[in-house]
C-alpha cells in the first residue's frame, strides 16, 4: 500500500506555448481558408469607420471618402489589401498585431461607447487578421497612421518572431500584402478572387474595388428605414439576392435596436409548397458581412422556408454552432422574428383579406408547419390561419366554430369542423353534408393530419370529422337518435349481408338514412381510421404490411329506405340466390366511393350487372 502523503495545496497560472499556438490557429481557426478576404477586407472597412467616426467628433479633419482595394499579382504570389483609413503606429502594430487575440476593434468600440454604441464596427474577437497566414508563408504590412507618425512595416512569417521597421509609405492606410503559399496558389485568379469577394463583401458599407470595379452595394435595402423603401425596391432587392423568378408574395422588414440590433427582410417566396427545395435561402450577415446560408441553427425550423437577409451583430459566430440555440441572444432574436411573422399574418388577414386569400395555398404548409413545430407561433395565428371551404372561398377556425357553432355542436359541446380529404372521393359524402345544410373544408395536404392533432390538442373545444367516417345524420353526433329501424327487419338484412360480403372485418349496421338513393355505404371511424394512419406511418418505417390489414375494419350502412334494398326484404324468403347478387351488387357499389375495385372483382361486378339487367328486360 502506498504511504499517505500530505498533498500540498497550490494556485499557478497554465502557461501557453505560443508557438504551438500559431499553427493551430492556422489550421483550426476556420473552417473555409476563403474567408481570409472577408477578415482583410472588413479590416480595411473597419479602419475607414473608425477614422470616420473621429472625424465626426472633429478629432480628425481630413478626406474621409474611403475604399479598400484588393489587387493581386500572379507572377510574384502575392494578393494585397488596402485602405486609406486609420492606419496604424508602430506602437499600435505591436499593441494589436502582435497581442493575438487582443482586438483593437473592441477596444475602439469601448472608448466610444458613451457616442454611439453602435459605430459600424465589424471586428470582435482579434483573430481575423492572422486569418491571412492559412494562405500565406508570410505577411508584410505597411501602414502610416492618421495621427502623422512616421509610416511602419512589419513582417512576420507566421511564426511567433516578427520584425518591424520604417516603411516609405506616403498616403494615410494600411496594406496588407500577403504572400501565398504553395498550396493556396489557386486563389491567385481574378475569377477566384471575384467570386469570394462576391459572396462575403458584396453589401459591406465601405467601396470595395477589384478589377477596376467597385463590387459592393453600399447601401443595401435592409439597412434603410422601412417606410422609405418602396415595393418596387423590396422586389428588386429579392431578386438581387436569389436570381430571377417569381415575385415574393410579401415580406417583412426587420429593424430593431433594443434589447439587441437586428435587420434583415424576410420575404415569402411564392412557391412553399416543396418544403425541403426552398432551404438555405436565407443569408445570414454581421454589419452587412456575408457570414453563411445556413440559419437552422438561429431560427426554427420552419423559418428557415422563408428567403433574404438577416444582420445582426448580436449573433456570436466564433461559438461552436450547437451552442447558439442556447444564446440568449439567439433566442431572443429567434423569438422576435417569430412573433414578427406572426404579426404579419394577423395584419394581413385583418386589413388585407383579400390578399391574404389569395396568398393562402402558397403559404398555408409554412403556416401549418410552423404550427405544428413551434407553439408560439401556433398560439399567435391560429386564429387566422384559413380552411378552404368545399364551394369556394375561406374561412377561419374561428369564422366556422362562429358560424357553425348550433349546427355543428357534438359530443361534450365541441364544435365539430367537417372536412374532406379528398373532394373527388368523397363527393357523395360531400353533397349528402351539403343537402343537410352543413359545411365542410378541404384539408388535403401531408401537414393536414399533424395540423389537424395540433389544433385538436390546444382547442378543447373542436373536433375534426372527416365526411365519410360516419353516415350523414351521425357526423356531428354519433349518438345521435335516428328513426328506430324494425327490428326483425335489420335482423334479415344484417343476415344477407354478412352472407355475401363474406369478411369478418366489416360490420353491418341497417340504418334509416335520409338520403334514400342511397342503398349502402362503407364508413370507416375517424378514431379507427385515424389510429390506421398512425400505425402506418410507424410501420412504414419497419416495412411491415401485416399492420394494414389489422386495421381494415370498416362498416357497411344498409339504407333501410332505399328501393333496392326494400326489395331484398321482400323477395328474401322467395329467391334467396337473386338476393345474395343483390346484396354483393350493393357492397360492391359502396367500396368504389372509397377506391377503385381490383380487376377480377370489377369483371365480376359487370357480369352481375348484366344479368341483373336481363331480369329486369
Ligand atoms: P478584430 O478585427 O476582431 O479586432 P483582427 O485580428 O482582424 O481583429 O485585427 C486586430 C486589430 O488590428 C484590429 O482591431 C485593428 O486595431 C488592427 N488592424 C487590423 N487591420 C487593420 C487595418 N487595415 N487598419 C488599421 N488597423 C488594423
Ligand atoms: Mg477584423
Amino acid at each position: 500500500m502506498a504511504k499517505k502523503e500530505k498533498l500540498v495545496s497550490e494556485t499557478g497560472e497554465i502557461s501557453i506555448h505560443t508557438e504551438n499556438i500559431l499553427p493551430i490557429i492556422k489550421k483550426w481557426l476556420y473552417a473555409d481558408h476563403e474567408i481570409f478576404l472577408r477578415e482583410l477586407v472588413s479590416n480595411g472597412v473597419d479602419a475607414i469607420s473608425k477614422l470616420k467616426h473621429l472625424a465626426s467628433l472633429g478629432e480628425y479633419s481630413g478626406d474621409v471618402t474611403g475604399k479598400v482595394t484588393v489587387t493581386f499579382d500572379k507572377d510574384k504570389k502575392e494578393i494585397c489589401v488596402k485602405d486609406d483609413g486609420i492606419g496604424m503606429t508602430a506602437e499600435e502594430i505591436k499593441k494589436y498585431i502582435n497581442q493575438i487575440a487582443f482586438s483593437g476593434a473592441e477596444e475602439f468600440v469601448a472608448k466610444y461607447k458613451k457616442d454611439d454604441a453602435n459605430s459600424g464596427i465589424i471586428g470582435h474577437f482579434g483573430l481575423g487578421f492572422y486569418s491571412g497566414f492559412m494562405v500565406s508563408e508570410s505577411v508584410e504590412i505597411h501602414t502610416k497612421s492618421y495621427t502623422g507618425a512616421p509610416a511602419a512595416h512589419w513582417t512576420s512569417d507566421g511564426s511567433t518572431k516578427f520584425t518591424i521597421d520604417a516603411s516609405d509609405k506616403k498616403e494615410r492606410g494600411t496594406e496588407i500584402i500577403l504572400h501565398i503559399d504553395k498550396d493556396n496558389e489557386d486563389f491567385l485568379e481574378t475569377g477566384k478572387i471575384r467570386e469570394i469577394l462576391t459572396k462575403y463583401c458584396r453589401f459591406l458599407p465601405v467601396e470595395v474595388e477589384f478589377d477596376g470595379q467597385i463590387i459592393n452595394d453600399t447601401h443595401p435595402t435592409w439597412i434603410k428605414t422601412p417606410s422609405e423603401v418602396k415595393d418596387e425596391e423590396y422586389k428588386d432587392f429579392y431578386q438581387k439576392l436569389h436570381g430571377f423568378g417569381p415575385e415574393p408574395l410579401f415580406w417583412i422588414h426587420l429593424n430593431v435596436d433594443y434589447p439587441f440590433r437586428l435587420t434583415g427582410i424576410l420575404y415569402f417566396p411564392k412557391i412553399m409548397h416543396e418544403m425541403d427545395i426552398n432551404k438555405g435561402q436565407i443569408q445570414l450577415y454581421c454589419q452587412q458581412v456575408y457570414v453563411s446560408n445556413n440559419v437552422s441553427d438561429i431560427l426554427p425550423e420552419f423559418l428557415t422556408l422563408l428567403r433574404g437577409v438577416i444582420d445582426s451583430p448580436d449573433i456570436p459566430l466564433n461559438v461552436s454552432r450547437s451552442f447558439l440555440q442556447s444564446d440568449r441572444n439567439v433566442k431572443k432574436i429567434s423569438s422576435h422574428i417569430t412573433k414578427k411573422i406572426g404579426d404579419k399574418l394577423n395584419e394581413l388577414y385583418n386589413n388585407d383579406r383579400e390578399n391574404y386569400e389569395k396568398y393562402w395555398k402558397d403559404i398555408s404548409p409554412f403556416v401549418k408547419y410552423g404550427m405544428v413545430t413551434d407553439e408560439s407561433f401556433l398560439d399567435r395565428v391560429q386564429d387566422v390561419a384559413l380552411l378552404e371551404k368545399t364551394d369556394g372561398g375561406f374561412t377561419s377556425i374561428k369564422e366556422y366554430v362562429e358560424e357553425n357553432k348550433e349546427s355543428n355542436k357534438g359530443e361534450g359541446d365541441k364544435t365539430i369542423i367537417l372536412y374532406t380529404n379528398d373532394k373527388n372521393k368523397q363527393a357523395t359524402y360531400l353533397d349528402q353534408v351539403k343537402e343537410k345544410g352543413l359545411k365542410a373544408v378541404i384539408l388535403d395536404h401531408l401537414i393536414d393530419n399533424h395540423f389537424i392533432s395540433m389544433v385538436e390538442r390546444k382547442r378543447s373545444d373542436i373536433k375534426f370529422v372527416r365526411v365519410d367516417s360516419n353516415t350523414v345524420d351521425k357526423l356531428i353526433n354519433p349518438n345521435a337518435i335516428t328513426v328506430e329501424v324494425n327490428k326483425e327487419q335489420a335482423e334479415v338484412l344484417e343476415k344477407v349481408f354478412k352472407g355475401a360480403i363474406n369478411n369478418e372485418k366489416v360490420k353491418i349496421s341497417v340504418e334509416n338514412l335520409t338520403a334514400t338513393d342511397i342503398p349502402g355505404k362503407i364508413i370507416v371511424s375517424e378514431e379507427s381510421r385515424r389510429l390506421k394512419e398512425m400505425m402506418r406511418t410507424m410501420t412504414m418505417m419497419q416495412g411491415d404490411k401485416s399492420v394494414d390489414d389489422m386495421f381494415d375494419e370498416s362498416t357497411l350502412v344498409v339504407n333501410v329506405n332505399n328501393d333496392l334494398v326494400r326489395k331484398i326484404l321482400i323477395m328474401e324468403p322467395t329467391r334467396p340466390e337473386l338476393v345474395k347478387e343483390l346484396a354483393e351488387h350493393i357492397w360492391d357499389l359502396a367500396s368504389m366511393g372509397q377506391a377503385p375495385l381490383n380487376g377480377p372483382r370489377m369483371s365480376a361486378f359487370m357480369k352481375r350487372m348484366n344479368k341483373l339487367m336481363a331480369l329486369i328486360s
